[in-house]
């Protein structure tokens, strides 16, 4: 297989902005942070910074600072859809904690009361924790979620979907806060959402960090949404590795046809670069099985790409994010 590509880099964050960040943030700072622990796939490069903001005003503040000093930084989930190459991520990585994990119901929605009940979940918030947050409240709508083991942030900036329905048809609004640290709440008219994505209608916004979200929902009983989870589950199970490491479906789908159709027609199951392999139960997923390195699953991943094309004429295109 030939080497990855590596893309040209913006540059290192200085000494000196290191040290006035260092003296800036009170909390803690992962100075040279091992992705491989932040990721579902087990595998990573090194992030410059990663910093845990715990509310809406560090966040801000944080923000501020960065755009200020004009470093480079982005916002990440719980990393089930994300890969930072070996050459590393150049900049900061903000990771939502704290109040952001919060749940509260009646979030001040914009839904009409008879189109259900609206439920705020902060973007740090595990989707399986809201999952079944939302079962025992006796809150349907989001059982199609189980499973999904991102955060809500990361879910509302994906438009998660499976089963024929995604997390953008049940939002009534999300929470911004934008590239200057300014809040905002958009309501769904707001907001397109298609296959694995969310665009907001203002330009303004389309780098801008999730807060949080509200979600509308129907009273239900809680015995049959927990029921109706564990059937969710229990069909993933029969069509996904479990225990292993990945990030899900590596591939989109291209319209009308499934990428795990066609990387197993390209007679790629169980094809391997390193200890990145393709896998046996469902060939969407790129697993790690042991410790792979980012760089051998982007060799696996431009691999598959290359004789998926050569034998359908389709060009897959990645939905795992690369940093
Ligand atoms: C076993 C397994 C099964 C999966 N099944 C599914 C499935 O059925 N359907 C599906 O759609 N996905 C699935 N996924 C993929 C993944 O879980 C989802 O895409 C999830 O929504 C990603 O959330 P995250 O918090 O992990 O985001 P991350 O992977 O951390 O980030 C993904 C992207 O969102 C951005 N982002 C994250 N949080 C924010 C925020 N607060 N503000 C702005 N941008 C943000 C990141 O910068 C990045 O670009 C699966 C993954 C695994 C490992």
């Amino acid at each position: 297989m030939s080497p990855v590509a590596h893309t040209d880099l913006p540059p290192p964050i200085t000494t000196a902005r290191r040290r006035a960040l260092a003296a800036f943030w009170n909390g803690a700072i992962d100075w040279d942070a091992d992705m491989a622990g932040y990721c579902t796939l087990r595998a990573g490069g090194r992030a410059e910074a990663l910093i845990k903001a715990g509310s809406r005003a560090e966040l801000c503040r944080l923000i501020r600072w960065l755009e200020d000093h004009a470093v480079r930084w982005r916002v990440i989930g719980r990393g089930s859809n994300i890969l930072v190459s070996g050459q590393g991520f150049r900049g900061v990585l903000i990771v939502l904690q704290g109040d952001f994990r919060a749940i509260s119901r009646n979030g001040g929605g914009s839904a009409p009361a008879a189109a259900g009940v609206v439920v705020e979940a902060g973007a740090g918030c595990p989707l399986p924790k809201l999952v079944a947050w939302c079962g025992r409240q006796g809150l349907a709508g989001l059982e199609f979620m189980t499973g999904i083991p991102g955060s809500v942030g990361g879910a509302v900036c994906m438009n998660a979907g499976a089963w024929g329905r995604a997390v953008g048809d049940c939002l009534d609004f999300v929470g911004f806060v934008d590239r200057e640290g300014r809040s905002r709440r958009v309501p769904r008219s707001g907001l397109v959402f298609s296959y694995r994505r969310l665009q907001p209608r203002e330009a303004v916004l389309n780098d801008a960090v999730i807060t949080g979200a509200g979600f509308v929902l129907q009273p239900g009983e809680p015995g049959e949404i927990q029921e109706r989870c564990r059937e969710y589950l229990a069909r993933r199970r029969e069509k996904q590795p479990g225990g292993v490491a990945s990030a899900g479906s590596f591939f989109k789908n291209p319209a009308g046809d499934s990428a795990g159709r066609l990387i197993e027609a390209a007679g790629l199951k169980g094809f391997r670069s390193g200890r990145a392999m393709v896998s046996f139960e469902h060939a969407n997923f790129i697993v790690n099985t042991g410790q792979a390195s980012a760089d051998e699953i982007i060799e696996l991943m431009n691999e598959i790409q290359k004789r998926v094309f050569r034998a359908s004429g389709i060009m897959l295109e990645p939905e795992v994010h690369l940093l």
